[in-house]
């Protein structure tokens, strides 16, 4: 079992109470994975302490010497991929290779942001007068605060760091309980390569403790939050009364569209992985099927011999391609869905089954779960479920299945499955989604395009990821030069 510490002022700190947690492995729960120092509000104080002490220096750095170390920490982590993407599957359960994909992201975040930091200064502006300049400059905001979910432990809070350093602000991350080690280890790459003490603290710890003791700190200039919905309203909240900048990525219930003309094996491929793919444990999972009614029952077959398709079991393991759920309570909420669902008059077409025999004993397992005639204001259709469930909602046509696809609080991701173009760019138009997909998976992101959801999935603020990521880690002052005298 490793241990952990918290990583404040550049080292590795026992939590001020003293206490420790230990995680298992959700695949088999005998296993434990790794202990932690539990932090409290004491240790959030002193981590941002250190950061806004590590702050001025780190301002003054050139952005193209801050970018090198982004290099450098990215290197470290390329070096040490498969070892991180074994943890990586141990603690949260993805398979081996979902797990190394994620690790190979986040090697590319700190690239590309590394190179990105040539770029990040300002714009000239023509003035009225001559001889005379304005121009634009850009300036980090001072200590900023991440608080992040689970589900990418790694790839997550390094869209996050990675445009907050490079823009020359000092960090202080909070990663989710359930799966904190990729973030210490993100820690401990970029003291590797020479980030100077302060500039990045990690305080593992209670969200309601340490999420709130950072919410409401006042020399937490801004705070950037990717989970749940109930989580991100009530941190927004304690944010605006003393108008803290605020990045809230949130839920998602994410429809894919099939056509009638679109080809629905492929259809059927697509809506499996992006459903099923990482246990469904994805903010841009496809949990809605959304299919014209004259194909619905042909997709749904197709759909099921795909979901039958997964093999269920300990993402370590050769030809495994579901993982666990997280934790019990996840593997409970699926199950608990995929009943409630049936009582709404859903029919469970396939899956939706605890596995517990054998090699499944010891961990959170379930089979994908395809439910069919699912109606677009059932429960199982309107609520985010985080894990492998997907339900499939009927249209009678193009314009009835947007309208069930808009019918709903969410808008993060959507896709829509169809060889005819006119209607993918009425759909592309017409859908309210922060990310729209055509002929693609719902889930999978660019990192050189911004990324962010509408209506509940967000606070509607500032994207992440691409170069528009800086706007959020950045103010912008405009300068007026004479220089006529
Ligand atoms: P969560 O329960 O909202 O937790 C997210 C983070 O907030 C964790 O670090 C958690 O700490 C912390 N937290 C909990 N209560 C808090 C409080 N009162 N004050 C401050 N911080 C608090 O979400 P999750 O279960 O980890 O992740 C799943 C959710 O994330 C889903 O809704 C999913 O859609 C969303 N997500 C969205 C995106 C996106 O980009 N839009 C990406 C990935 C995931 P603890 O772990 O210690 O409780």
């Amino acid at each position: 079992m490793r241990e952990y510490k918290n990583f404040i002022n550049g080292e590795w700190t026992s939590a001020q109470s003293g206490e420790v947690f230990v995680n298992h492995n959700p695949a088999d729960i005998r296993e434990a994975v790794a202990s932690y120092a539990k932090g409290g509000r004491a240790d959030a104080l002193a981590a941002v302490d250190a950061a806004k002490a590590a702050f001025p220096a780190w301002r003054d750095t050139t952005a193209p010497a801050r970018g090198r170390i982004l290099s450098a920490a990215a290197n470290i982590l390329a070096s040490r991929r498969d070892e991180l993407a074994e943890l990586l599957t141990r603690e949260e359960g993805k398979t081996k290779t979902e797990a190394g994909m994620e690790v190979g992201r986040t090697v590319d975040i700190f690239r590309f942001m590394a190179g990105l930091s040539y770029t990040i200064g300002g714009q000239v502006m023509p003035h009225d007068l001559p001889n005379n300049m304005l121009f634009t400059k850009r300036e980090p905001l001072g200590v900023v605060a991440l608080i992040t979910p689970w589900n990418f432990p790694i790839a997550l809070p390094a869209w996050k760091l990675a445009p907050a350093l490079v823009s020359g602000n000092a960090v202080v991350l909070k990663p989710a309980s359930q799966a904190p080690s990729m973030a210490l280890e993100l820690a401990r790459a970029f003291a590797e390569a020479g980030l100077p003490k302060g500039v990045l603290n990690v305080v593992v710890g209670s969200g309601r403790e340490v999420g709130d003791a950072l919410a409401t700190h006042p020399d937490v200039a801004a705070l950037s939050f990717t989970g749940s919905h109930a989580v991100g309203r009530g941190i927004y909240q304690q944010l605006a009364p003393r108008m803290a900048r605020a990045q809230m990525e949130m839920g998602g219930k994410n429809p894919t569209i099939v056509l009638a003309d679109a080809d629905l094996d492929y259809a059927a491929r697509l809506v499996a992985a992006a459903s099923f793919g990482q246990t469904g444990q994805v903010c841009t999972a496809t949990s809605r099927a959304i299919v014209e009614a004259k194909v619905a029952d042909a997709f749904t077959e197709k759909l099921v011999e795909k979901a039958r398709a997964f093999k269920v079991g300990n993402g370590l393991h050769a030809g495994i391609t579901m993982g666990p759920a997280v934790n019990a309570s996840e593997l409970k909420g699926n199950l608990d869905y995929v009943r409630i669902a049936q009582e709404e008059g859903a029919e469970l077409c396939w899956g939706g089954q605890r596995l517990d025999g054998a090699e499944h004993e010891h961990g959170h397992f379930m089979t994908p779960a395809v439910l069919a005639k699912v109606k677009p204001n059932a429960r199982i259709a309107q609520e985010e479920v985080f894990g492998p469930v997907l339900g499939v909602i009927t249209a009678g046509d193009f314009d009835e299945a947007i309208a069930i696809a808009n019918g709903i609080e969410y808008g993060l991701s959507a896709s829509i499955i169809t060889r005819d173009i006119n209607k993918a760019m009425r759909y592309t138009d017409r859908i309210e989604a922060g990310v729209v997909k055509i002929n693609q998976v719902s889930t999978g992101l660019a990192l050189q395009v911004p990324f962010g959801g509408v209506k509940h999935s967000s606070s509607n603020s500032f994207k992440e990821q691409g170069a528009t990521a800086i706007d959020f880690y950045t103010r912008v002052k405009s300068v007026y030069l004479d220089y006529s005298a």
